[in-house]
């Protein structure tokens, strides 16, 4: 299929943008990418699709990603941190079934699809929601995923017993991480390569460092990626301060192994300059959430520092109870301006750099970064394309600043992944989206009858029914 007449950014290594531009998809491959008339008279055999009025960008990339929350979305506003987890997420995702993790893992990959998001990394699902569930998902909905299974063996947080796990998510080694080493044996590079099983290591203070240092060994051994939460809120670093002898977010990571360019590391809010320089040093990847950390009041990531150190950041919106959305294209713009609100200075992370951080960067993050990321030949065609017609989006001078600044996920038109239309028109090809949304609505509802929070997730403001 020749792809025509868009205007492309393909994030390639020169940034190129062509204003009137083709790519040509063979297979789930990009076999082409140039002008359209050049292409035309090269392939004129081919199939064409029009894209005209449209801005191509590569599939975004969201690199921190709860699927099971989105059916908790907006069932914890406004609260503060430790509230937000131990009286209602936790009590809530402690409540979940199997059927619930499935139809969670839905509506997320459905809500991502149809707003732009091509590739996710699930952050710690756990053994209750049923791993295998997702991995299905995953499969029939022909989205990309990095899967984190949850690894774990303390069932509190920071060990204070304040911070007590709901019991009905607490597992053990053998669950946890023999249990991801399972999953991983069963599903990675399954579905024509767009499944990737990861290790998914619960935030420190909930994970002994015996576990930790079995978990890196594992990671190197066997090339097993791992995700974690770190340093996300001020009570964090108290928490790694607190330890004898007293360490930094960084320091505790690299004693027990963790750092390295196999990690992502998620929030990364309150670090030092050792800790910016660590993560440099070792290669070690971190996922910027604006607007999970602005929303819970955890802070502001130092992005500019990180980028200004050399440190890979790329872009994730979190869980749908922080967020509460699943739109990456929501969460650049938030990206581009919350740093230069904090600063004074309206010049850093600009649009392009942002841009960078939803595709090629979170490639690099992912290990991906030779399959995608950027529309070039030889990578796999995952890209999305922008409807621009529209009073809300015209006009426009910089397709960058278009993209960033002005449109949302509800622009998104059509998305390829791994050369499949599986978005067009606005409307999801792999999957029944009233289905898939009425499922999640019942579930969502039935899961805060039985934690017991039906009454409390309704609001602050009087209902009558
Ligand atoms: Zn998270």
């Amino acid at each position: 299929m020749l792809y025509t007449h868009a205007t492309i950014i393909t994030v390639n290594t020169n940034r190129d943008v062509f204003t009137n531009g083709a790519i040509f998809v063979r297979g789930n491959l990009i076999a082409d990418v140039g002008r359209s008339e050049e292409l035309i008279l090269k392939y004129p055999e081919e199939e064409t699709y029009n894209l005209e009025g449209h801005i191509v960008i590569p599939g975004l990339i969201s690199t921190h990603m709860h699927t099971a929350q989105t059916l908790l979305r907006g069932a914890a506003d406004d609260l503060e941190l430790v509230s937000w987890l131990c009286e209602r997420i936790w009590v809530l995702q402690g409540n979940f079934t199997p059927e619930d993790g499935y139809a969670a893992a839905r509506i997320s990959i459905a809500e991502m699809l149809k707003t732009g998001t091509t590739c996710f990394l699930e952050s710690m699902f756990a053994n209750r929601y049923g791993f295998g569930g997702l991995c299905k998902a995953v499969e029939e909905s022909g989205i990309r995923g990095c899967l984190g299974k949850i690894v774990m063996d303390i069932g509190t947080y920071a060990k204070d017993p304040k911070w007590a796990m709901h019991p009905g998510l607490v597992e053990d080694r053998e669950m946890s991480l023999l249990g991801a080493i399972k999953m991983r044996e069963r599903w990675d590079k399954k579905a024509n390569d767009r499944i990737r099983i990861w290790f998914g290591a619960r935030t420190p203070g909930g994970v002994s460092e015996g576990l930790y240092k079995e978990m890196a060994s594992i990671s190197r051994e066997k090339s097993i990626p791992i995700t974690m939460h770190c340093a996300e809120v001020k009570a964090d670093r108290e928490f790694f301060a607190s330890l004898s002898p007293p360490q930094t977010p960084m320091s505790f990571c690299d004693n027990v192994g963790l750092l390295g360019p196999s990690t992502v590391l998620v929030h990364m809010v309150h670090l030092d300059d050792t800790d910016i320089a660590k993560l440099a040093e070792t290669n070690t990847h971190v996922a910027h959430c604006p607007t999970s950390n602005a929303k819970l009041a955890s802070g502001i990531c130092r992005v500019p520092e990180l980028l200004n150190a050399g440190v890979n950041v790329g872009l994730g919106t979190d869980g749908a109870p922080c967020n509460n959305a699943n739109d990456l294209m929501q969460e650049m713009k938030l990206a581009a301006i919350i740093h230069k609100a904090k600063s004074y200075d309206p010049t850093l992370v600009p649009a392009e750099t942002v841009l960078e951080m939803a595709t090629i960067n979170g490639a690099k993050a992912l290990g991906l970064e030779d399959h995608i990321g950027s529309l070039e030949v030889g990578k796999k065609a995952d890209f999305v394309a922008v409807d621009m017609r529209r009073v809300h989006l015209q006009p426009y001078f910089s397709p960058v600043s278009a993209i960033v600044y002005s449109a949302t996920g509800a622009d998104v038109r059509m998305v390829v992944v791994d050369g499949e239309i599986v978005v067009e028109g606005g409307k999801l090809k792999t999957m029944d989206e009233e289905e898939v949304w009425k499922e999640g609505e019942k579930r969502g509802h039935e899961i805060a009858e039985r934690a017991g929070l039906g009454e409390k997730v309704k609001g602050r403001w009087p209902i009558i029914v």
